[in-house]
């Protein structure tokens, strides 16, 4: 089963990526992670983009889809694949469909008060590193580190502002993909709203009623 991962920031989709890639065995091809083996592997392509990079530039379409072209051909993908971080406009989404057959796109959302709630109320130590929650996991004074003492602080693009700008951003540049997929019949939205109180947080579950059903 082909499957392509959209969510914005801070969705949680990391999390069910992981958890979906065991309960099916099939890899999890995320293009951050595929730029920087590419370019530690100093592959043809690694190396092409990394031109691009080091000058600060966006790496152009025709390479992202290469290495996206070449990792799907692999050995471990030929049962399936979970796609993350591509396509990201509809020309990536027509380039994709000349080499490969998408049965279903997961596109997990929430809604952005929740985001916020729960991005806005991360604090870290500065110490230590250990990550704690305004109302989720208070540390036991206020501030300050339970673990080392340490000062505890939110990270700047954490701050619900900043939190806000990004997920609208996401969302106007990811619209077209969305509809696009729409329009095909491949979209399966998940509620991916993560409140701890919600008693249907269930979305491995959800995933899972989508893309059994793409077995039978
Ligand atoms: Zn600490």
């Amino acid at each position: 089963m082909n499957i392509i991962l959209i969510g914005g920031p801070s969705v949680g989709k990391g999390t069910y990526a992981s958890k979906l890639k065991k309960i099916y065995h099939i890899p999890h091809i995320s293009t951050g992670d595929l730029f920087r083996e590419n370019i530690k592997n100093e592959t043809e392509l690694g190396i092409k983009a990394k031109t691009y990079i080091d000058k600060g530039n966006l790496v152009p379409d025709e390479v992202t889809i290469d290495m996206v072209k070449d990792r799907l051909s692999k050995e471990d993908a030929q049962n399936g694949y979970l796609l993350d971080g591509f396509p990201r406009t509809t020309a990536q989404a027509e380039a994709l469909e000349s080499f490969t057959k998408i049965d279903k796109v997961l596109y997990f959302t929430a809604d952005e008060s929740v985001i916020i709630a729960r991005v806005a109320g991360r604090r870290i130590c500065k110490a230590c590193g250990a990550i704690f929650h305004t109302t989720n996991i208070p540390p036991k004074k206020e501030g300050v580190c339970d673990y080392c003492g340490g000062e505890i602080y939110q990270r700047p693009d954490e701050q619900p502002e900043i939190v806000k700008e990004r997920l609208n951003t996401f969302q106007e540049k990811t619209k077209p993909v969305i509809d696009y997929y729409k329009e095909k019949g491949l979209l399966a939205e998940i509620d991916a709203n993560r409140d701890i109180n919600n008693p249907k947080f269930r979305v491995i579950e959800d995933c899972q009623e989508v893309l059994d059903q793409l077995k039978a």
